[in-house]
Formats: structure tokens, sequence, C-alpha cells
């Protein structure tokens, strides 16, 4: 073990606690207070210059290393949300904010970024500049549109960014890497049918919105099977369908559905957006009803570039050989970390986080109960970060 390794293991065992007192107090989409807070408490700390409020609970750092000419800056991001899911861990560090639950390992996230710029600002072994960017409502909430829309561009300038998410799914310690399309765009959407409820018992001076949905949402899986082209990759989910009363002889007047679409190919994207909508109109008019439907796009997908993952790949064979690199294969998750890449070239990792024994918290998949981010993982991240730093900036 060298100097930079015994260090980032000290740290991230500090870490550790960051991360535990992180998860004890998770918020969700633009209220995460506690985590900037304690985020700008320890910059605070370590004489480490940042802004808050970029993009609602956002905060930006910036650190200098050796002064270079024209050296490049590099961002590195964490995301620092929860989810409203309820804890059943039991571990000593669970969620005591009830209904709220660090269930995707945000909290980890933050403590590594964090890691990295007390080691960054405490070694200065780099040229240029690195910003170390902490982001607000991934989850669903655009956190990484807000920051943009806001100025992080403008205001606190880089050339490449790079993040990572843990991955219960990979053996711990498996750095997972692709070029191109990694994670899909994610879209919601939203139906209301209107018809004519009345007696169960006389349908035909009625309009059934629950047959009519039914047909529907049949209808609407064709759209994958039937209309995208083979060769790509089409998820469309109806997760709710809320009709009726609760009687057994009433019909209802209304119906709502709503749901999730995920695609890579912005054609493909834009054709379910029209095709849903025909459909959905086309099929209350055959059963003579009205139907208001809305189409989301949420986030955009998570598309990797091939010089930096090049670069990022070399890095992790450096650090902990070839064996430890594996390709990722993509998934129809969604992640707002593509909108940074749509501005600025970089690539986002998985690093595996799974235990050889399955029922432990770190291989339970993200957004369930009885997860929990493995703070094993964290130097692995700040030491494959810091690399990144170390090299790249003087590389370019
Ligand atoms: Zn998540
Ligand atoms: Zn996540």
């Amino acid at each position: 073990m060298d100097h930079r390794d015994t260090l980032i293991e000290s740290i991230a065992r500090e870490a550790t606690s960051w991360r535990r007192e992180l998860h004890q107090n998770p918020q969700t989409m633009y209220e995460e207070t506690y985590a900037a807070g304690f985020v700008a408490a320890r910059l605070t700390e370590w004489g480490i210059p940042h802004e808050t409020g970029i993009g609602g609970t956002g905060v930006v750092a910036t650190i200098e290393g050796q002064p270079t000419d024209g050296a490049p800056t590099i961002a590195f991001r964490a995301d620092m949300d929860a989810l409203d899911l309820t804890e059943e861990t039991g571990l000593p560090w669970a969620s005591k904010n009830p209904g709220k639950m660090h269930g995707c390992g945000h909290d980890g996230h933050t403590a590594t970024v964090l890691a990295l710029g007390r080691y960054l600002q405490q070694t200065k072994r780099f040229h240029g500049k690195v910003r170390l960017v902490f982001q607000p409502a991934e989850e669903g909430g655009r956190g990484a549109y807000r920051m943009v829309d806001e100025g992080l561009l403008s205001r606190f300038p880089f050339d490449e960014i790079y993040g990572f998410h843990n991955w219960p799914y990979l053996p711990k310690g498996e750095f997972s890497i692709c070029s191109g399309f990694m994670l899909a765009a994610s879209d919601s959407f939203e139906l209301t049918l209107s018809g004519k409820g009345g007696h169960a018992a006389m349908p035909h001076v009625c309009t059934d919105v629950i047959v009519a949905g039914s047909h529907l949402v049949s209808a609407w899986q064709s759209l994958v099977s039937r209309s995208t082209d083979p060769q790509q990759a089409a998820v469309l989910s109806v997760t709710n369908f809320v009709a009726g009363t609760g009687a057994h002889n009433v019909l209802p007047r209304g119906a709502s559905l709503s749901g999730t679409v995920r695609t890579y190919s912005p054609q493909l994207r834009d054709m379910m957006e029209r095709r849903m909508a025909e459909m959905a109109h086309a099929t209350a008019s055959m059963f003579g009803m009205e139907a208001s439907f809305t189409y989301h796009r949420i986030t955009d997908p998570v598309w990797n570039h091939q010089d930096n993952v090049a670069y990022a790949s070399q890095v992790v064979e450096k650090l902990f050989g070839s064996q430890r690199l594996k390709p990722f294969v993509p998934v129809m998750g969604g992640e707002d970390f593509g909108h940074f890449l749509e501005k600025r070239p970089g690539c986002f990792i998985a690093l595996g986080q799974a235990e050889p024994d399955p029922a432990s918290p770190h291989s339970q998949g993200v957004h369930t109960t009885r997860y929990d981010f493995n703070d094993e993982i964290i130097p692995m991240a700040v030491a494959y970060f810091a690399e990144l730093a170390e090299t790249r900036l003087a590389a370019r």
C-alpha cells in the first residue's frame, strides 16, 4: 500500500460514519437540507470554497490544484436525495424519518464525493481545478436539469464530468462501464377516461371505463411488440389503474391510468408519445367516452462518451487490474446524470457492491426496503475518482 492508499483508507473510514449519519436523516426531492448542510459544514471545516442553493438544495465546491496554464476543469457528481420508502433493514443507522429512506445509496455517493474532496484538498496532486457537484432530486425531480438551468455550467465551468452509482447486482468491487447508451430515457404518462356510470346490471345505458381501459392497456403493449424495431429496446408499463367505488353493482364514471415509458432512441421515444396518445383517444371514441392523456419527458438517456470511457477503463485496470473491469449491459433504468453528459463529455459507471450472501443488505436491489449502501466500496470509488483527477488533468 502506498501513501495514497493509506490516506484514502483513513478518509474512507471517516466517510463511513458520515454515510451512516446521512443515512439516518433521509430527505427527498429538493428537501435535502440535512445532506446539503452536512456537505457545506464539512467543506467549510476543510477550507474548500463552495456555494449552496444551486438548483434548490444543490452545493458546488471548487478545489484548486497546481496552477497550470490552460489546465482543464473536471467535475465529480454525487446525488443527495432519498426515496419515499419505509426502511426495514433494522440496522443501527436506519432512517429516523418515517416513510423516507436512502434506498438508492445516494447517502454513499455523497459521502464518497465528500471524501474525494477531503483527499484532493489535502494532497493537491493535480493540475487545474476540480469541481464537486452535490445534486438534489435525482429521483424523478430533474435535479441535474435544475442545476444546469440555474447556471451550473456558466457559474462553475468544467470540461468533463464523472459519476458513479453503487450496483447491488454485481459483486463488490467490480467496475462496470460501457460506451454509448447505458441507461434509458425515463418518461411518465397519465390518462383519465370519463364515461357515463350507472347500474352494473344495465350496462347498455352506461359506458364502461373499465372495459375501455383494459382494451387500451392491451393495445398499448402492442407498441412494444408490433411498432418497435425488434433490435431496439422499449418498455411501457402501466403501473396504476384506478377505478370503481368498491361496490359490486356500480359501473364507475371515471378511471385513471398512469405508468412509465423507457427508450434509448429519440425517434422511438417520439413514436411512443404520439402513438400512445392516438390510441388513447381512438379507444375512448370506440367506447363512447372522453380521454385526457398527458405524457411527461422526465430524463434523457445516459450516453457515455467513448474517449472518457476508454480513459476511465484504463484507470480501473491500472488501480485494480483488468479482472475488476466488466462491460456494463445497458438497463432501462433512468438517471438524470445523462443531462450533464448532454452538455459535457464524461462517463457514468456502476460499481458493484453485492456480498456473497444473498441475504446481505448490500445484495438487495436498490429501491427495496432491506437495501443498504456498502461502505466498503467508498475507498474504491475515491481512488478511482482521485486517479482520474490526478492523471486526466495532466494528460489533456
Ligand atoms: Zn434510485
Ligand atoms: Zn440512484
